[in-house]
């Protein structure tokens, strides 16, 4: 547990949450300023800051249960869809760093937009640039 992180303080008990899931390692609850009903966060039980500082096993704990929750989720609040995300690091828009997946209710006329709708100008990017990014995420998903 690291003391002063909400999301740890929530999974001890000490900070009260709406939990809708729980298990030895995961940890899924309401959230609290929700962008929809139903808004759920699923997290790590221990105290991880990105997604990437999880082992792999609890990753695919926690994404286990976001799978799981899906289903549950749409048909509490009737909702026509999902999106589930990871706001991961501070540049991505990350503001409690303990890893969180997000699972928010999505409706036909709810206004908002795919992840896509995140970014603006897409970059130019020629052949050779996309070769050697594709050559260095393959080089190094190997270890
Ligand atoms: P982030 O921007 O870090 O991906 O999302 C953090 C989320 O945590 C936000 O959607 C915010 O509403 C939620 N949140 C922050 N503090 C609390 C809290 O004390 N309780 C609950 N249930 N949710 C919280
Ligand atoms: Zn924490």
């Amino acid at each position: 547990m690291s003391e002063d992180c909400i999301f740890c303080q929530i999974v001890a008990g000490e900070i009260p949450s709406r939990t809708v899931y729980e298990d030895d390692d995961v940890f899924a609850f309401l959230d609290a300023n929700p962008l929809a009903p139903g808004h759920t966060l699923v997290i790590p039980k221990s105290h991880h800051e990105h997604v990437q500082d999880m082992p792999n096993d609890l990753a695919s704990d926690v994404f286990a249960v976001m799978h799981r929750l899906v289903d549950p989720i749409e048909s509490a609040v009737d909702a026509d869809g999902t999106t589930v995300a990871f706001n991961n690091g501070e540049a991505a828009g990350q503001e409690v760093p303990h890893a969180h997946g997000h699972v928010v209710p999505r409706f036909e006329d709810d206004g908002g937009g795919p992840i896509h709708s995140i970014f603006g100008q897409r970059p130019d990017l020629d052949d050779d640039e996309l070769d050697d990014i594709a050559a260095s995420i393959t080089e190094n998903a190997g270890d």
